[in-house]
């Protein structure tokens, strides 16, 4: 069983940062919560289970400031100690704020108004795998390796590795809509759901889906994925699994430009492959990273499976990338070593920089002027030093652009070089057609920009959230909704 890794930036402090109104935790709900599951006011614990690993929360972490000081902590094991604490928070009116690896890299599991964080990284286990079927039942606080490795006992896997897979959990992943560095062949998290159990805010506990398809009204497992914590509580999850893949081929290819690299991806896409790994390469990131020289544009591209579809793959991205240098497999072995290691950018944070990365989808039309447009806004911020990209997953209609940005601000314009990088960056993605995240989710760092974003249909996820949370209680002051505890003062 995963204990949830250290933080990348060591907590100094427990000063809160945002200027926001803590709802008060009376001495009767403690001791509900406490009679509900394991439960805590100790003041580290409180700091720690309040951060996640939000790029500018990490540089008030190392000014001694968390976001926000979350009231009371609580751990339960079980799905019933779950709705025991939601039902303590519905009847006290409390902020309920789903903690799980606290991975995310928005601040959506920050309890902005103080009261309860609901850690969930204890709720760990698979509870059965169908190997006829391919489903796996796990509950929510499952640790990715944890998952893995049961699986592959029974000669399977659910094929979903995003960089994070050590830190966060099966819940996390659903909760945010998460994608894994193999998504081109297993899809998106979304595309792996079977169905959900979910606790709800007035503390009853519902399933949902469990068919491999339905013609049952909308789809209302797909309401909870990606709900990031503001719709329910997701308990337990079913996910798909596929038999564990034979030895994966690999290939490399070097492009002119980064236009023509998106274009071969497109046609390859078009044509009926998904390549597990297709990922392209800017000119530094490729020097940075992967052995260009400047001008090459690196893609990198694996694939594993059945050996017959694996072969037809590689040989229709071979024929795709024909006008482009081939430059074999050792790259994407490199890459596979190499591939979850973030230091660089905790080191670049303990030196000041303003790091972070911005993740978007649009279609394929749409990439190269969004690729242009962003640089070009973002490097215009004063005191920006970098903003680079990589296509990372790919799909018939369009592929997910990342992002990376660095600025040297002065210290005490870190967090204005910060909103105004973003701001710079995301309504650049906003103006040309893209959309505002592929899989890094909201939280509170993009909240600002999901009515812009969504137009109309935003009043219909209000309405949602209204229906489902009439109090308010589920992590309120994010996905850009209101709140009835107040406004969050950010940016
Ligand atoms: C180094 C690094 C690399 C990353 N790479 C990727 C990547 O490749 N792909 C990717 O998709 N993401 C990536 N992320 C982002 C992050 O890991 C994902 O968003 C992840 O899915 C979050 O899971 P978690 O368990 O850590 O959730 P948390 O961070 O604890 O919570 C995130 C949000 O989900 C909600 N939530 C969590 N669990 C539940 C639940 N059971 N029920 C309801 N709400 C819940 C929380 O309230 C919060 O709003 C990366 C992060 C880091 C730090």
């Amino acid at each position: 069983m995963t204990t949830r890794p250290t933080s990348p930036i060591e907590r100094t402090g427990s000063d809160a940062h945002l200027a926001t109104t803590v709802v008060t935790v009376s001495d009767a709900a403690i001791a509900a919560l406490t009679a509900a599951c394991p439960t805590t006011t100790d003041i580290d614990e409180r700091a720690e289970a309040s951060r996640d690993w939000w790029p500018l929360a990490m540089h008030w972490s190392l000014a001694g400031r968390v976001p926000q000081l979350a009231s009371v902590v609580c751990s339960p094991t079980t799905v019933a100690a779950v709705a025991a604490v939601v039902a303590v928070c519905r009847d006290h009116r409390l902020p309920l704020t789903v903690a799980a690896g606290r991975s995310g890299v928005c601040g959506a599991s920050v309890p902005v108004f103080g009261g309860v964080v609901l850690d969930l990284s204890s709720l760990q286990g698979v509870r059965s795998i169908d190997t006829t079927s391919g489903v796996v039942d796990v509950l929510a606080g499952t640790f990715g390796p944890d998952l893995e490795r049961e699986l592959a006992a029974h000669g399977c896997s659910v094929g979903h590795f995003p960089q994070s897979f050590d830190l966060a959990t099966v819940g996390g992943w659903v909760a945010c809509r998460g994608a894994g560095q193999y998504s081109t062949r297993y899809g998106k998290i979304e595309d792996m759901v079977v169905g959900l159990e979910v606790v709800l805010a007035d503390g009853s506990t519902i399933r949902t889906g469990g068919a491999p398809a339905a013609a049952v009204g909308p789809d209302l497992t797909q309401l909870f994925v990606g709900s990031e914590g503001t719709l329910g509580v997701i308990t337990r999850v079913w996910l798909r699994t596929h038999p564990l893949p034979a030895a994966p081929a690999m290939a490399s290819y070097a492009f002119g430009d980064f236009g023509a690299g998106i274009d071969a991806c497109r046609r390859i896409l078009q044509r009926g492959a998904t390549p597990a790994v297709l990922r392209l390469y800017d000119a530094p990131e490729s020097a940075r990273g992967q052995g260009g020289d400047g001008s090459q544009c690196m893609l990198l591209v694996l694939d594993e499976g059945d050996p017959e579809i694996v072969e037809a793959t590689m040989r229709v991205v071979a024929q795709e990338c024909a006008q482009a240098a081939s430059l074999g497999p050792e790259r994407v072995e490199r890459w596979t070593h190499h591939r979850n290691d973030t230091s660089a950018l905790q080191a670049l944070t303990h030196k000041g920089y303003v790091v972070d990365t911005l993740e978007i989808a649009a279609p394929w039309s749409a990439l190269v002027p969004i690729f242009d447009q962003v640089r070009t806004a973002m490097l215009a911020v004063p005191h920006a030093r970098a903003a680079t990209c990589h296509l990372s997953h790919s799909y018939a209609d369009g592929a997910c652009l990342y992002f990376t940005f660095a600025a040297t601000p002065p210290a005490d314009e870190v967090e204005s070089t910060y909103v105004a990088m973003w701001d710079a960056g995301q309504r650049a993605v906003l103006a040309h057609g893209g959309n505002l995240s592929h899989h890094h989710g909201v939280g509170l760092n993009r909240a600002r920009f999901v009515r812009e974003a969504l137009g109309g249909s935003f009043d219909v996820l209000r309405a949602v959230k209204d229906a489902l949370d009439p109090q308010g209680i589920l992590n309120p002051g994010k996905l850009g909704l209101p709140s009835p505890f107040g406004e969050v003062a950010w940016p």
